[in-house]
């Protein structure tokens, strides 16, 4: 009887797991990277600007390592990585926003959680001062994917997001460019969007991404970025991809579900697919670019472009992590 009473205690014990803050199927392992966009080596990139996006990213990615490391979930890690580069005035993505030809500040962005495949999306906003916040809650909060314009500022505004003036993502340096774009002195191509992938101790992958679209838009011209699949995806089976580019050839290639398809069909790894994708499908098609970064379900990170630049940073629970922005000029470090 006794030995039916010790066994019967040791299962209530072991299913209680989680009140202990325990889960069973819970590792150790985590990995994160995010991306500040991806572009060309013009010459205001210069070491100083080199420097200070370096530092930015790092602080960002210390916010998810800080997540991730004491059991948070990835679709949090991502989220709040997001929020800083969107308030950080140096990228493409909230402050600091490229504007459309007419001058307003157009963004959209995107998040999905990888254990469940719930996905929220937001394109044209003006308004929003966080869109990643507004994207998470469509996904949490209706029962709706993707919603837009003065419909999805309506719904932020309803869900208490902090709401401002256009100008607030004006920034002087994105306006100089706007205007010789507009001038035609500089031609559009893709600069400063903010992504963010990871992986979390549950084996939970997401993905979120946020951007004030190409330079020289049109108004009302959405990008990749919060089109599942085309610029963010994320599936526990396979991987969480985060893209920045030529958003018109990451929608006609769906890249972001493409690299996934790749790795659940067909075997690839998530390397072997990144490389398939950005240089035998996007490469041959021209325009301006751009690259991907994603985490597979086993931790290991890819950071994938055909541009001369994609600002990247990345992190893993072995206490390597490391920081780039020039192609083939990575800096490593470990804990
Ligand atoms: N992919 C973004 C877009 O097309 C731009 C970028 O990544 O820089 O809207």
């Amino acid at each position: 009887m006794n030995t039916f009473k010790y066994l019967y205690t040791f299962l209530i014990i072991l299913s209680c797991g989680n009140i202990f803050g325990q889960d069973n199927n819970q590792s150790s392992k985590w990995s994160i990277a995010l991306h500040g966009g991806a572009g060309t080596l013009s010459p205001d990139l210069t070491k100083e600007k080199i420097k200070m996006l370096e530092n930015h990213m790092l602080e960002a990615l210390s916010i998810g390592e800080s997540i991730l490391s004491k059991g948070g979930k990835s679709i949090d890690a991502v989220q709040a990585v997001v929020i800083y580069l969107e308030d950080c005035p140096l990228f493409n993505a909230g402050k600091g926003a490229v504007t459309n030809l007419q001058g307003i500040h157009e963004l959209d962005a995107a998040i999905m959680d990888g254990s469940n495949l719930k996905a929220g999306a937001v394109a044209g906003l003006r308004d929003v001062k966080n869109p990643v916040k507004a994207a998470r809650l469509v996904m949490d909060s209706t029962k709706h994917v993707f919603l837009i314009g003065e419909g999805a500022s309506a719904f932020a505004k309803s869900q208490g997001l902090d709401i401002v003036e256009n100008s607030y993502f004006s920034t002087d340096e994105m306006m100089a460019q706007n205007e010789r774009i507009k001038m035609r002195t500089e031609e559009p191509y893709p600069v400063g969007t903010v992504g963010c992938v990871a992986l979390d101790m549950n084996g939970n992958l997401a993905a979120a991404t946020s951007t004030g679209g190409m330079s020289g838009k049109k108004w009302g011209r959405v990008g990749d970025v919060p089109v599942i699949g085309a610029g963010t995806y994320a599936n526990n089976s396979t991987a969480a991809i985060s893209g920045t580019g030529h958003g018109e050839l990451w929608i006609r290639r769906v890249v972001a579900f493409d690299i996934s398809a790749l790795m659940d069909y067909k075997g690839y790894t998530l390397e072997g697919a990144a490389n398939e994708v950005i240089f035998n499908k996007i490469s041959p098609m021209g325009g301006s670019g751009g690259g991907i970064i994603a985490v597979d379900k086993n931790g290991n990170i890819s950071m994938v472009f055909n541009t001369e630049t994609m600002n990247r940073a990345w992190s893993k629970s072995d206490g390597t992590f490391g920081v780039g922005v020039i192609k083939g000029d990575d800096k490593s470090f470990k804990k």
